[in-house]
């Protein structure tokens, strides 16, 4: 999966959300943690992978549509699954260096 062409502001809080991830079910489920300073009203998010149609399909509990705000977040990805995404590309990266180490 490609990252989203989003605005650097976006990537940032991303970055930032990369040490709150933590792999519950690998390649299924993560936790993020929430950060006030990041707008979260949440302690933790939930991030789903599934496999739809043979594509990728990430969802956030941030985006459960009971929620004040969903609407206007779920038209975007949000910076915990973009926290995810960048998780696993250095999880990836990670695995690389020690098979050839
Ligand atoms: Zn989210």
């Amino acid at each position: 999966m490609q990252m989203p062409p989003r605005g650097s502001a976006w990537l940032r809080r991303c970055m930032i959300r990369v040490g709150d991830v933590r792999e519950v079910i690998e390649g299924e489920l993560w936790i993020v943690e929430g950060r006030r300073e990041l707008g979260d009203q949440d302690r933790r998010y939930f991030v789903f992978r599934r496999i739809v149609g043979g594509r990728e399909v990430f969802t956030c509990s941030c985006q459960d549509p009971t929620k004040r705000f969903s609407s206007r977040r779920s038209r975007l990805t949000c910076s915990h699954i973009g926290a995810v995404l960048i998780y696993r590309r250095m999880k990836e990266n990670a695995g690389l260096r020690n098979t050839s180490a």
